[in-house]
């Protein structure tokens, strides 16, 4: 039998090593943290139970199609709640919108803000809804490693309408005015890593995910979809070792033959890679069996990094939603301080999520489990115990004021997370939060492929290989490398 080793234990890997071991294949998951999950671990402290990372459950179809692929539903693992309102959007001190869950409550909050844009919502959701189709469906099951693969009568016919050419805020600002209008409909591609100027109008998909498909919460958190991940692997054969960290891929012959973890050499057919793409080629492997240059890395557009705050609050923390939105300062300087001319932000905006607001039991009775996320440029230096108070200090100035409440004296519990974390915890080149983002040069078949260019038996999954960043497209990676593989090492082969 085939013995595969996955790198990495975050969606990518679990769902890579979950299909691998359904198609018959002997398979082991090395993770160099204590515990399995990579950028969706949780920890506990003084009663407060914190996801460390993603906190918004999109594409409820894609979770479903993942467990059902598997003869399971999601309802095996967790129980998931409709959010209502979906978040809320924090513009100024005095004002904010609460974006209900609902299609047509929504399109009647737009129409009070600008005449016609009930209507001109439909007509962007139906778009948006093809998109979805299209892309979530079809494309992003594509290995994408040649253009070829899009020379397809089915994908060819939907070119155009799927806008793969043009920027999302074009598309937006073509049919919306008002900037409330505008940023509530272009926030959701913030989550692909790149502004929205920069993002292809076809991840409007991503409103038909917000707006049509809704926000959802999984009971106890998102460290259940990783519970959930990883019994499945387990049921399914596949053995986890935690703290094993993989120091080399031993390569003969352009032939991959094992890997060096913990210091001691382990024989392999076929490897996996799910850790960040970047550190598995310029530090696992030797110069001459890497596909991309040091240059290549630095010429990428990455999503952000951050700066995170873990809060226990003493007590309820009134005015908030469980998702809040703070865009009451400007976006473009922001973003030109994330992108452009990346330095630590002067005005930053930033989310809060308060996950007790749906769960009591992720905070003790009575009190508030706070989650402050700042996106920062990646890259940035001197993550400092002062700098971080500071941001700190920032965030919860701003949202003392718009929830007219104390909060500073109220901290009990506090931990932050940055820069340096994200590279010491999970080798994270240039400590980018979310991997690649997804702009029109690295979409697809632009992306660093899932097939090692110079090593036979070398693979990649994860969120800086295609589809790309978030938790719905790093499930898809890990089922997308996995079916590949199973097509073109066929179990009786030997490679080795
Ligand atoms: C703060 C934050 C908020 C986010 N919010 C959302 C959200 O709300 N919704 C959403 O959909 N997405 C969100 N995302 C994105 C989403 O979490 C990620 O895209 C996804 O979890 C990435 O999964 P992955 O498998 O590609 O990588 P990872 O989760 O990083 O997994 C890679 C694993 O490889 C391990 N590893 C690295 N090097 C080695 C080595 N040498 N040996 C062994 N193991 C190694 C790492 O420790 C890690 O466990 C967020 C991400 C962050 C960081």
């Amino acid at each position: 039998m085939y013995k595969v080793a996955v790198i990495g234990s975050g969606f990518s890997g679990l769902a890579s090593a979950c299909f691998l071991a359904k198609n018959g294949y002997e398979v082991s998951v090395f993770e160099k943290n204590e515990d399995v999950g990579g950028r969706a671990r949780s920890f506990h402290s003084r009663g407060f139970t914190f996801d460390m990372g993603p906190s918004w459950y999109w594409m409820p179809d894609v979770f479903e199609r993942f467990f059902n692929q598997f003869g399971k539903t999601t309802s095996d693992y967790y129980t998931l709640k409709r959010l209502d309102p979906s978040y809320r959007v924090i513009f100024s001190e005095k004002e904010h919108l609460d974006i209900p869950a609902n299609r047509k409550k929504l399109g009647e909050l737009f129409e009070k803000i600008e005449s016609g844009s009930e209507k001109k919502l439909k007509d962007f959701l139906t778009e948006a809804a093809f998109k979805y189709e299209e892309g979530v469906k079809k494309l992003v099951y594509m290995p994408s490693l040649s253009p070829i693969e899009f020379i397809r009568g089915d994908v060819l016919k939907g070119f155009f309408r799927i806008q793969l050419l043009s920027s999302i805020a074009k598309d937006i600002r073509s049919r919306f005015k008002d900037p409330k209008i505008q940023s509530i409909l272009e926030f959701p591609s913030l989550f692909l890593g790149a502004t929205p100027e920069n993002t292809p109008a076809l991840y409007s998909l991503m409103n038909y995910a917000d707006i049509e498909l809704g926000t959802w919460y999984p009971e106890g958190g998102m460290v259940k979809i990783v519970d959930g991940m990883k019994r499945l692997a387990e049921d399914l054969g596949v053995k986890i070792f935690t703290n094993s960290n993989v120091e080399k891929i031993s390569v003969k012959n352009k032939t991959l033959d094992g890997l060096y973890i913990n210091n001691t050499f382990t024989p392999f057919n076929l490897v996996v890679s799910s850790a960040d793409y970047h550190f598995t080629e310029t530090h696992l492997l030797e110069k001459e069996h890497q596909s991309y240059s040091e240059k290549y890395w630095n010429s990428r557009t990455l999503a952000p990094s951050a700066i995170i705050y873990y809060l226990g609050i003493s007590k309820k923390v009134k005015n908030l939603r469980h998702h809040n939105l703070f865009f009451d300062e400007d976006l473009k300087k922001y973003a030109s301080e994330l992108y452009d001319n990346p330095k630590w932000p002067s005005k930053p905006l930033f989310y809060v999520c308060a996950p007790s607001k749906t769960d009591e039991t992720v905070a003790p009775k009575g009190k508030e489990n706070l989650f402050i996320l700042i996106p920062v440029a990646t890259g940035l230096k001197n993550d400092t115990e002062e700098l971080r108070r500071k941001y700190l200090k920032i965030a919860i100035n701003r949202i003392e004021k718009s929830t007219k409440t104390t909060i500073w004296s109220h901290i009990e519990y506090e931990k932050s997370y940055s820069v340096s974390n994200f590279i010491e915890d999970y080798n994270s080149y240039k400590g980018n939060a979310y991997g690649l983002a997804n702009t029109l040069k690295q979409t697809a078949f632009l992306k660093p492929k899932i097939k090692s260019k110079k090593v036979k038996n070398l693979y990649y999954a994860g969120q800086l290989t295609v589809p790309g960043p978030g938790v719905p497209p790093s499930l898809i990676s890990g089922e997308v490398t996995a079916q590949y593989i199973t097509k073109n090492h066929p179990n009786h082969e030997t490679v080795i």
